[in-house]
């Protein structure tokens, strides 16, 4: 299905046509085009209400209208095609910059069709208004189009590109839809429009032509609904905290109200992906405060700036670098900006006293005891009393005896960690069996870090996408990990999976996970000991 408009023809202008009055209306679509998305936003919620503000702030760069009217006046082209080469010019400058702003580049190509849709008079680019239930088919959805997607409606998609860690795999996840992205186009062009078919976003399998009982398989299995109370542990008791990952205020509130028990993750660099200069102290508060008092007397785990590579922050990181996911990002930004970490600490210090929320305070990337050090000693001058490292360079990990010597607790971010161990970059699809937490060498190393807090008594968490896994996070409370934290929508499965077994049970899954060969040996090896899994469709 094609979700976009088709490309417009080169076609120079009419000369009864003035070129100012042209690019006149290129400036009035594009403000027309920000206005529609700031109203969907308005009425989105959490991660889709941020994208959505995110697509609006990219219809109103000066860069893509400012373009196209250099080549309305130099070229004379109709505004219509002179947009769609503005945002060719724009996708490559961005495509050229890799990680995450490559990612934006489908949100140009969004953009583009609405604003092209205006200047012809066309019916908006988005999801068909069907009177059915049905599986959304496409190349791509911009995460704009992801974040109006009814549940009631479109009960699964299926897209041919798209990174398993995009912002439409992650809004999906939000938004419990099932969804496969990244198959590549044979898989999509094989289907038939009108054909039944199933779409299992768990293991990412379609089924063509099911049967009758398959059917009813799926229907059963979707229309159990599990909820979460708040209690996480295992069978015998033994409690693992089940926290959430959060980006704004109106995340908070929606993990408050699915039973989180705190947040484990509040990505602050969420709060200000788009800004052009360094937030104010002051803008910092409010933000962290809108996180801390949805969860009072609760822990509330804030993450530091992680600016760099996928997530650049142009206040903050180094565009031009040819590494950038080994170059100097997240904590090593304070080399060169160290102030820009004090106005944080000091906004959390202030955010702090304003709720009841105990704040935990970590930061990202940690590679060295010297770093751990030198971070906990700066948070704490702050007051802020519970300061400690994320583990996502293998170097912390296996330092981890050492590091525990500074840092109060430890949060394991397996998405870097994997990167990092695997030499993966996590966001390109065609690396995806590498780029997991079942690879062997990632979960010996997660085994390091909790032998090394051990002794000191020291928790360690795990924060990355691997705790959303309810096999992984058997494993993951097997190797002695204290609390699990991930997308809200995920804590039922988990609960109900870490339910169903004995922390000694969880300790035996974990050494067979740990003693594989491969990813897919130590997959299979857990799931064999876990029938649950099949018996609630995970
Ligand atoms: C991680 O790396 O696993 C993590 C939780 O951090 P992020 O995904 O934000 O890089
Ligand atoms: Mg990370």
């Amino acid at each position: 299905m094609a979700l976009g408009i088709e490309e417009p023809a080169i076609e120079t202008l009419d000369p009864s046509r003035p070129t100012e009055h042209e690019c006149d209306r290129v400036a009035e679509a594009a403000q027309t085009v920000k206005g529609n998305l700031e109203a969907s936003a308005a009425q989105a919620k959490g991660e889709g209400r941020t994208l959505l503000e995110m697509t609006a702030q990219m219809a109103a760069d000066p860069t893509l209208t400012s373009t196209a009217q250099a080549i309305i006046r130099e070229r004379r082209l109709v505004p219509e095609r002179a947009v769609w080469e503005a945002a060719g010019t724009l996708s490559d400058m961005l495509e050229s910059l890799g990680g995450y702003m490559a990612e934006r580049t489908r949100d140009v190509a969004d953009v583009r069709d609405r604003i092209v849709a205006v200047l012809t008079d066309s019916p908006m680019p988005g999801i068909p208004q069907m009177a059915e239930h049905f599986v959304l088919v496409a190349e791509d959805l911009a995460p704009a189009d992801t974040a109006l997607l009814d549940p009631e409606k479109v009960v699964a998609f299926i897209t041919s590109e798209g990174g398993p860690t995009s912002h439409t795999a992650i809004l999906a996840r939000a938004l419990g839809i099932p969804a496969i992205v990244g198959t590549g186009a044979q898989v999509t062009q094989a289907l038939i429009e009108g054909e039944t078919i199933l779409v299992d976003g768990t293991k990412g399998t379609i089924t063509r032509s099911p049967s009758q009982a398959e059917i009813d398989h799926a229907r059963e299995l979707a229309s159990r609904v599990r909820e979460f109370k708040g209690d996480g542990a295992t069978k015998d008791g033994h409690e693992v905290q089940l926290l959430a990952n959060v980006g704004d205020g109106a995340g908070a509130r929606a993990a408050a109200e699915a039973g989180a028990m705190g947040i484990g993750l509040f990505r602050t660099e969420f709060c200000f992906l788009d800004q052009p200069e360094e937030p104010t102290v002051d803008a910092q508060v409010e933000a962290y405060r809108s996180v801390l008092e949805a969860f009072p007397g609760k822990k509330v785990v804030v993450r530091t700036l992680d600016a760099g590579a996928d997530k650049p922050l142009p206040f903050l990181t180094d565009a031009t670098e040819a590494n950038p996911a080994l170059g100097v990002r997240a904590y090593r930004t304070t080399r060169r900006d160290p102030e820009v970490l004090d106005h944080q600490l000091e906004a959390l210090a202030k955010a702090e006293a304003l709720t009841e929320a105990k704040v935990w305070v970590m930061a990202p990337m940690i590679s060295t005891v010297e770093e751990a050090k030198a971070f906990t000693d700066k948070a704490r001058s702050y007051g802020l009393k519970t300061a400690g490292m994320m583990i996502e360079v293998p170097s912390a990990a296996l330092m981890a005896d050492k590091m525990f010597e500074h840092a109060d607790f430890a949060s394991v971010g397996t998405n870097d960690l994997t990167q990092y161990v695997m030499a993966a970059d996590r966001l390109l699809s065609s690396l995806a069996d590498l780029s997991t937490a079942w690879q062997p060498a990632v979960l010996r190393l997660i085994a390091t870090a909790c032998q090394g807090a051990e002794p000191h008594g020291r928790p360690v968490g795990v924060c990355g996408e691997a705790a959303a896994d309810p096999a992984l996070a058997v494993v993951l409370v097997g190797l002695g990990v204290a609390s699990l934290s991930m997308t809200a929508r995920a804590l039922p499965d988990v609960d109900a999976v870490l339910k169903s077994v004995t922390l000694a049970e969880c300790q035996r899954i974990a050494s067979l996970a740990v003693a594989a060969a491969t990813a897919e040996q130590a997959r299979q090896a857990v799931r064999a000991e876990l029938p649950i899994l099949e018996e609630l469709g995970l």
